[in-house]
């Protein structure tokens, strides 16, 4: 199942319980009406800018006051944090901010949406259809139903698209109407939906809303885009079989999947993605470049690395050994396996325990396959007494965990049970900390730009002050002190950056790196962890420089991600074709026949000794097939030689992608992809 991306929207008590006692015209029923004295209330834009408006304005109202343009865009609003209907009535002084298609939660509501708008077009073809939830997803939206005898066939599908076009263009308001629990089950009793009617256990009077749009009303907790004439592009793009709640002894219910955009330009340029996309899919390059392998008698989830991926692998590692020995760390290597007791001080167990593997006896001990590498850091960091002249102390290791993902969940490289991690752990004093994330933070800079990631964004998740003690660590000012630090080396350095409440880990703020591909596709790469809990679990000390005993702040970072997942993406991102110091084979010899081999050889022999990995194509094929060949296995430089380069000692060029470049001197050809090399250069 793909993740949710905002959560399931299925009708549970929803954030808007503050007025769900409201009267229909939204005051709150505990407040005498007040509109008759015209009190104004304010709004506070994004901007600090405070309007005032008549009690009982909408987002919608609010953006049609500044301007027209930007009324024509608004999906929804987030007021004083919630993310409302755009047409919603505000009643108190609220913080607003307008959101759009570019905001995840408007493309979230407009997609949710959609799904309504589905449903409707369903309705109207499959009379007597029931329905299950639609939540928005990663990329659109789906909705379960339960047609009963009927089947819907993939040729349906453009049926339905016909259909909802055509509700979308009669652009009908979607309205939110709140509704007594008893009303409600009386309408899906009449409707004979036991789906609805199962969703409604649970709900209690002044939680439960029923939004209509046109012939269609859904239990729903909303938010919803204003009306279905915003929904201008429409593609459904598959139909599969989901059990209800997931569980395999229930019915087997239909799941239809669509996608939707604001404009006909952005389908297509989806369209063109996905395309482009399954042309570069990382499992089918990486079978036919020899990449990595699975093996069902190895296991599922288990790549099996092969030659070429390894001199990937490899030169990732010293890249990274590089540039972390620059920035200070040092190396360290640990067992892939630990007793349970580390686990159980670091809190991984129990909490983590479904994520790994089942623990193996041994001497009456119960021993783990490790699914992070940190205890093993901090172990190192124990294994001597510190002092304040040893911070920061920079610990790093491609260390391989293991996770038990589940088997639904498994994908490609993307989703595997064994990973190689680039990762490192800083123990630092709270001094030391804005250097030590700012640095950090600037070896990713130093990534995106050696492989050509033009776009990415931070994730910066913060905690929640109200769920101190609960969710979060109870230690308020190193919350704010870090929060702040973090943002403060985000502004500074330019870094694109968003902040989200109340989604940090239990132990410190969290930042979560998101790239794009060279086809527009996003992928999380990596996650950056401020952590405050851990060095006192583990009792990590050092003596401060007034001789009392300390506890370090600990950094986790892994910018380079786990090899898997930087490699499935790097394949897509290059669609195969590795800048030179990436690339398996470097460069491979063509002689045009057998007569010029010995010099192919000779040629290929300088170009090893020069630290390239060069070979040669000594099959007694004809050139032309030579080069479509090599061109296939997407090695970057060929070299062809016949009579000519022979007598003069030289090559000719062809660079993949460009194509003939001339005739080179060996040694001055050699010199050159050296330094493109030696430089990692993109080409
Ligand atoms: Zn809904
Ligand atoms: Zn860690």
């Amino acid at each position: 199942m793909p993740s949710l991306k905002s959560g399931c929207r299925s009708p549970v008590t929803g954030p808007a319980r503050l007025f769900l006692k409201a009267g229909m015209d939204g005051s709150p029923a505990s407040r005498p009406f007040k509109y008759a004295i015209h009190n104004m209330i304010n709004i506070t834009l994004p901007d600090g800018a405070v309007r005032q408006y008549e009690p009982g304005v909408s987002a919608l109202d609010v953006a049609r006051s500044i301007s027209e343009g930007l009324a024509r865009k608004v999906l929804a609003a987030n007021v004083n944090g919630q993310v409302w209907d755009a047409s919603r009535p505000i009643t108190t002084d609220a913080t607003l901010k307008l959101l759009t298609w570019t905001d995840t939660d408007g493309k979230s509501t407009f997609w949710h949406s959609s799904a309504h708008l589905m449903a409707e077009a369903v309705e109207s073809l499959f009379p007597g259809v029931k329905f299950w939830v639609g939540p928005p997803v990663e990329n659109g939206f789906y909705y379960d139903m339960d047609l009963g005898d009927r089947k819907m066939t993939e040729d349906d599908l453009a049926v339905l698209e016909k259909k909802m076009n055509e509700l979308a263009r009669q652009n009908n308001a979607f309205t939110r109407q709140e509704i007594a629990k008893q009303e409600a089950v009386d309408y899906f009793s009449q409707k004979g939906d036991e789906y609805k009617l199962d969703l409604l256990q649970n709900l209690h009077d002044g939680e439960i809303t029923f939004y209509t749009q046109g012939a269609f009303t859904d239990l729903c907790r909303g938010p919803h885009i204003p009306s279905t004439g915003l929904i201008k592009a429409i593609k459904l793009t598959s139909v599969a079989g989901a059990y209800w709640k997931g569980n395999e002894k229930n019915k087997m219910l239909t799941r239809v999947y669509g996608v939707t955009f604001p404009s006909q330009k952005e389908l297509d340029e989806y369209l063109q993605m996905l395309e482009e996309a399954k042309k570069r899919d990382h499992r089918k390059l990486g079978k036919e470049l020899s990449i990595f392998a699975m093996d069902d008698d190895v296991g599922p989830g288990l790549p099996l690395w092969l030659p070429n991926g390894t001199i990937i692998i490899e030169e990732l590692e010293k890249l990274a050994k590089e540039t972390e020995a620059a920035a200070g760390y040092k190396r360290v290597v640990t067992p892939h396996i630990a007793k349970e007791s580390m686990y159980l001080t670091s809190g991984h167990l129990p909490y983590y325990e479904d994520s790994m593997y089942p623990a193996m006896e041994m001497d009456g001990t119960k021993y783990y396959l490790r699914a992070m590498n940190c205890p093993h850091h901090h172990k190192i960091f124990a294994a001597e007494p510190k002092s304040y002249k040893d911070l920061p102390l920079r610990l790093a290791e491609y260390g391989t965990c293991y996770r038990y993902e589940q088997s639904g969940e498994l994908f490609g490289l993307m989703r595997v049970r064994c990973l190689h991690m680039n990762d490192a752990h800083i123990y630092c004093t709270k001094e030391q900390f804005y250097e030590e994330f700012k640095a950090v933070n600037e070896m990713y800079l130093k990534y995106f730009k050696i492989f050509g990631i033009d776009k990415y964004v931070m994730r910066l998740s913060l905690h929640a002050p109200e769920k101190l003690g609960q969710k979060y660590m109870n230690e308020p000012e190193l919350w704010n002190e870090t929060e702040t630090l973090v943002r403060d080396v985000l502004v500074k350095t330019n870094t694109p950056f968003v902040e989200v409440q109340d989604e940090a880990a239990f132990y410190g703020p969290k930042i979560d790196v998101q790239i794009w591909s060279a086809i527009g596709r996003e992928f999380t790469l990596a996650t950056n962890q401020v952590d405050f809990a851990q060095g006192r679990r583990f009792k990590l000390e050092f003596t401060t420089q007034d001789n009392k005993s300390d506890t370090p702040l600990i950094i986790h970072r892994a910018p380079l991600g786990t090899h898997e997942r930087f490699i499935g993406f790097l394949l897509e991102h290059y669609a195969g074709r590795f800048p030179l110091w990436l690339a398996p084979v470097q460069v491979k010899v063509l002689p045009i026949s057998d007569k010029f081999l010995d010099y192919a050889k000779e040629v290929a022999g300088k170009l090893k000794k020069a630290d390239i990995r060069a070979e040669v194509d000594d099959r007694q094929e004809k050139i032309g097939k030579k080069i479509r060949d090599t061109e296939m296995l997407k090695v970057p430089y060929m070299l062809i030689v016949g009579e000519k380069e022979m007598n003069e000692r030289q090559v000719s060029v062809r660079r993949q992608g460009k194509g003939d470049m001339g005739t080179k001197g060996v040694d001055e050809f050699i010199s050159e992809a050296v330094l493109e090399k030696e430089e990692r250069r993109a080409e």
